[in-house]
C-alpha cells in the first residue's frame, strides 16, 4: 500500500510545472514556435545538468495544455494543467527506468505503444516524455522504432538524453534534435548566485560541471568538492598501501559507485594533464594540484593512459548489469600497479 502511494506521489511531482531555467529562452521560442513543423518525436540531448529534462516536460505539458499562453507555455489553470498539477492526466505517458531495473525494457515501450494509439481524452493529443533515451535496450528501441516509423496521428514522443550517442542511430534519425548547450559563463554563475548566493566555490562548482549550472549545484549539496577529496586520499591510502581495494571498493559501492568512479576518471585525467603540459596546466581539481604533482612523481605516464584508459572503460561497465564491487576493486588493484611506490 505504501509503494502504491508512493508512486502516486511520484506521478504527481512528475507532471507538475517544472521549474523555468533563464538559458531556456531561446531554445524554448524555437522549438516551441517550430513545434507544429517538426517530426512528431525530438531528441532532447546535451550535457547533464541543462535542465532537459524540466524543459521536455514544459514542452508536453504545453502541448497539452487547452489555452497556451503567448509565450506557447502552459497556461496553468485549463482542465489539462489541472489534470497534470494532480498528476492524473490521461493523455500523458512518462517513462523511465523502473526502480530495480537499469533500463528501459521492451514491455514498456509495448505499453507506451498501446497507449498512444488510443486516441486523446482531455487534450487534443497524445504526449510521451521518455528518460534517459539511451538505456533503452535493443529490443525497446527497435519497438520504439515500429511507432516510429508509423507514428500514431497526433501523439508527440520527447526523448531525453545526455548520452545520445548510445541511441541507436535508426532511432536517432527519426527525430528531430534539440541541443542543449552550457550557458554563457556568466549566466551560469548570476543563476547559482541567485539559487545558492554568492559562495567562494562557485567558480570551480561550475567548472567542474563542464559549466551545466545545475550540475554545479548538485555538486554543492552532494558535497561533491569534498567527496573527491576524501575519494583521492583514498586513492594515496591504496598507493601507501594503508587500505585495501577489497575494502576501498565496498566503500565506493555503498557511497555511490558511478560518482565515485566518474570522480576518479577526473582526477586520473588531471594527473595526464599535469603529466603532459606541466605543473601549471590546467585542471579540473585546482585545490588538489599539489597532492597529485606529489602523486606523479611516482607514476609512469604510459601506464597513467592504460589507467585513464581502465577508468573509462569502469565507467561504462558500470551501467550494464555487471558486479560493480569487482569492477571497483579490480580498477583499484590496477591503481596499486600504476603507483606503487608512495609512501
Ligand atoms: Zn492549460
Amino acid at each position: 500500500m505504501a509503494k502504491k502511494s508512493e508512486q502516486a506521489e511520484e506521478a504527481v511531482v512528475r507532471t507538475r510545472a517544472p521549474e523555468q531555467y533563464p538559458w531556456h529562452d531561446d531554445l524554448w521560442q524555437m522549438t516551441r514556435g517550430a513545434m507544429m513543423r517538426l517530426p512528431h518525436a525530438l531528441l532532447l540531448h546535451g550535457l547533464p545538468g541543462l535542465g532537459k529534462q524540466a524543459f521536455g516536460l514544459r514542452l508536453a505539458r504545453s502541448l497539452l495544455c487547452l489555452t497556451p499562453n503567448g509565450a506557447g507555455d502552459a497556461c496553468g489553470s485549463c482542465k489539462s494543467c489541472a489534470l497534470l498539477d494532480a498528476g492524473t492526466h490521461p493523455d500523458i505517458a512518462m517513462v523511465t527506468t523502473l526502480a530495480d531495473s537499469k533500463v528501459i525494457s521492451v514491455d514498456q515501450i509495448r505499453e507506451l505503444t498501446d497507449f498512444m494509439s488510443l486516441k486523446p481524452h482531455t487534450a487534443t493529443r497524445k504526449v510521451a516524455v521518455l528518460w534517459p533515451a539511451h538505456v533503452m535496450n535493443v529490443n525497446a528501441a527497435n519497438s520504439l522504432l515500429k511507432m516510429l516509423e508509423e507514428p500514431p496521428a497526433g501523439s508527440f514522443l520527447l526523448l531525453v538524453s545526455d548520452q545520445a550517442g548510445r541511441i541507436p542511430a535508426t532511432v536517432r534519425s527519426r527525430c528531430a534534435r534539440v541541443i542543449f548547450r552550457p550557458p554563457a559563463r556568466d549566466e551560469a554563475m548570476r543563476w547559482l548566485e541567485d539559487t545558492r548566493g554568492t559562495q567562494s566555490d562557485n567558480v570551480s562548482l561550475l567548472a567542474l560541471a563542464g559549466g551545466a549550472p545545475l550540475a554545479a549545484a548538485v555538486f554543492a549539496e552532494t558535497g561533491w568538492i569534498e567527496q573527491r577529496d576524501s575519494l583521492l586520499t583514498d586513492l594515496e591510502n591504496l598507493a601507501g598501501h594503508r587500505d585495501t581495494p577489497c575494502a576501498c571498493a565496498s566503500r565506493w559501492k555503498s557511497a555511490g559507485a558511478e560518482p565515485a568512479v566518474d570522480a576518479v576518471y577526473g582526477l586520473a585525467a588531471d594527473l595526464v594533464r599535469l603529466g603532459t603540459a606541466g605543473p601549471g596546466a590546467s585542471v579540473s581539481a585546482p585545490e588538489l594540484r599539489d597532492r597529485l604533482q606529489h602523486i606523479l612523481q611516482s607514476i609512469e605516464l604510459k601506464k597513467l593512459y592504460h589507467f585513464l584508459d581502465a577508468v573509462s572503460e569502469v565507467r561504462n561497465l558500470l551501467r550494464t548489469p555487471l558486479d560493480q564491487l569487482l569492477l571497483i576493486e579490480d580498477l583499484l588493484i590496477r591503481w596499486q600497479r600504476v603507483v606503487p611506490h608512495i609512501v
